[in-house]
């Protein structure tokens, strides 16, 4: 029983709480420290990292397209065509009627303010700056698919001395009294065209490699001989099917009056 004297009393006065331990204190101050240090470290790289840039809810990211380069300007000094061998009178090019090389008149959606410019060209000789009469038309007034052969015509003519004389252009469907109401012309997209210089059929030659979409040799019975040329309303526009073609000599006289 001496033993249990010697043994030291048991402890039993008031504990620190664990908090007070230098070492808990020590730990406790790292871990803050290492979430403060981490939270900077997260805070700065979302700020000035490469973060992308965030689109507004609702819209989706539309790629940017590439627009594809403007078509180059045209030739308008060199053929677009060889030359036909010949081109008499009464005959045109290319074969049929006009209706399925040029197209039809539509007034519908024919629209002057847009469809038709003037054409000025101090090489070129114009019946209306001429020939002053009542309710004449104005022979610079044209359409604009027109413009780019007829410009081509002058250009391949003045090579050859020759200076082309427009004698008429767009007449206005209610002012038009000397061609078919369902002429071009009243739709601006043909001229009737003559020369001094050179002869018609060469003249209708040439007109054709400069790319009219169809070139007639006229023949009226009132009047003289001219040319009469005239184009789609567009490159893409659509044309008429054409009938199957016999191969004779008459379909290649198929020329209307125009
Ligand atoms: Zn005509």
């Amino acid at each position: 029983m001496r033993l249990r004297d010697e043994m030291p009393p048991p402890f039993e006065g008031p504990r620190e709480p664990p908090a007070s331990n230098p070492w808990v204190k020590g730990a406790a101050i790292v871990s803050a420290s290492v979430c403060l240090v981490g939270f900077l470290v997260f805070w700065a790289s979302d700020k000035f990292g490469n973060s992308k840039p965030v689109e507004p809810q609702g819209k989706p990211v539309v790629p940017e397209q590439v627009q594809p380069p403007p078509p180059p300007p045209p030739d308008l000094h060199n053929p677009v065509r060889p030359a036909p061998s010949a081109f008499p009178p009464d005959s045109n090019l290319p074969r049929g009627k006009e209706i399925y090389a040029s197209g039809p008149i539509d007034l519908t959606t024919f629209n002057p303010t847009n469809d038709i410019i003037r054409f000025d060209d101090s090489r070129v000789w114009f019946d209306s700056d001429n020939r002053h009469r009542p309710n004449d038309a104005d022979d610079h007034l044209i359409h604009r698919s027109l413009e780019v052969p007829l410009k081509r015509l002058v250009n391949l003519l003045a090579k050859k001395r020759g200076t082309l004389k427009i004698q008429d252009a767009y007449r206005a469907a209610d002012k038009n009294k000397i061609h078919l109401a369902v002429s071009l012309h009243c739709e601006g997209r043909a001229v009737d065209l003559t020369c001094d210089q050179i002869s018609l059929s060469d003249l209708a030659k040439l007109a054709w490699q400069s790319g009219f979409d169809f070139v007639l040799y006229e023949k009226p019975v009132k009047s003289g001989l001219h040319l009469h040329c005239s184009v789609k309303r567009s490159p893409d526009e659509p044309l008429p099917p054409r009938p199957p073609q016999n191969g004779s000599v008459a379909a290649e006289k198929g020329a209307e009056k125009n």
